[in-house]
């Protein structure tokens, strides 16, 4: 029997959104048909569809600039393909490495540095995650495992539970880290079966999160944040810096003030990565570097994201917080 996020995420994935969404003055099926529409209710509750600014509805409506196809951006913007060790494992880092868990995401956000990815030829869970498990057990500086995606909650808890079992079996592995928008967009995800598993679990738990704007954060986001929290893993957050979304300083004193609240650190503030049809979301570096240099002035060094962005061929990603 499904249980009810299940049921929530395919209706998300079958696009049963498009009905309200394709009414909004944003809207173009061009943008649709290069990328399709997945988005929760829980989501657009929080958007206002006739607001051309709204900061969900940019995230999630596919539009015309969509077609924009511009020199410097690339279906494979942070060098993926060329870091895959073996089917669906990415080793790009010292230590650590990550598992492209799933193919789905509740969402499919617009700026998506994977939204060409080719997540059939590339998926770790195939054969109970076998030749990733294989890999990871044959290099024992290998310290961190990275749940990404699409989104790693997609899975059932059974199945995560079937790689954790197999993780907690190899002594160089330390910690699960967990990539996810799903506590925010789709919260009725993290239930009792999924907070008792991460309580149970001998690795220690980091939580990344991606939030991008104050205004994601429902009432069952916050409540489903709450729940993480009792697990006593870490939690941390990413956003992506975004143009008309989250470019302004007073946006983002907000959200890490927010955050706070909710015991969740922020992380990286990362410049978009330059994924092909997504050029209409960038903001250009110095104008990233300003708004980050009022963050400093503004909040306590705690709450202050790092600037970062991710180059292709580098050992790690770069931090930009300077001119
Ligand atoms: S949730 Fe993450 S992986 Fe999924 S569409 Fe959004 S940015 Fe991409």
């Amino acid at each position: 029997m499904p249980q009810h996020w299940q049921k929530e995420l395919k209706k998300a994935l079958k696009g049963t959104a498009m009905d309200s969404i394709s009414g909004a003055s944003m809207y173009h099926p061009a943008g649709h048909q290069l990328f399709s529409t997945v988005v929760t209710d829980s989501q657009l509750q929080q958007a206002d569809l006739n607001d051309p600014l709204d900061p969900i509805s940019l995230q999630f409506i596919p539009q015309i600039k969509e077609k924009i196809t511009h020199p410097e951006f690339k279906s494979d913007p942070v060098g993926d393909g060329a870091a895959t060790a073996s089917t669906g494992l990415i080793h790009k880092y010292q230590g650590r490495v990550l598992l492209i868990a799933s193919g789905s995401c509740a969402v499919n956000c617009r700026y998506c540095f994977r939204r060409h990815f080719e997540y059939n030829k590339n998926f770790a869970p195939r054969n109970n995650w076998q030749e990733a498990v294989k890999y990871i057990s044959h290099d024992e500086s290998i310290h961190e495992v990275i749940l990404s995606g699409g989104d790693p909650l997609t899975l059932s808890t059974e199945k995560l539970k079937g790689l954790t079992d197999q993780l907690e079996a190899l002594a160089h592995v330390k910690t699960l880290r967990i990539h996810s928008r799903i506590p925010v967009v789709l919260p009725q995800r993290i239930d009792s079966e999924f907070t008792d598993f991460l309580k149970q679990l001998k690795l220690n738990i980091v939580m990344v999160l991606h939030i991008n704007h104050s205004q994601e954060l429902s009432k069952d986001a916050q409540s489903a944040i709450q729940a993480l929290k009792a697990c006593h893993g870490l939690i941390l957050n990413q956003s992506v810096l975004l143009k008309d979304i989250n470019d302004d300083a007073a946006t983002l004193v907000q959200l890490s003030h927010d955050l706070h609240d909710l015991g969740v650190m922020p992380y990286y503030l990362h410049t978009l990565d330059k994924v092909q049809n997504a050029s209409h979301f960038e903001v250009p570096l110095s104008q990233a570097q300003s708004i980050h240099k009022q963050l400093q002035t503004r909040l306590p060094g705690y709450l202050v994201p790092k600037l970062c962005t991710e180059i292709k061929g580098q050992d790690s990603k770069t931090w930009v917080n300077n001119a």
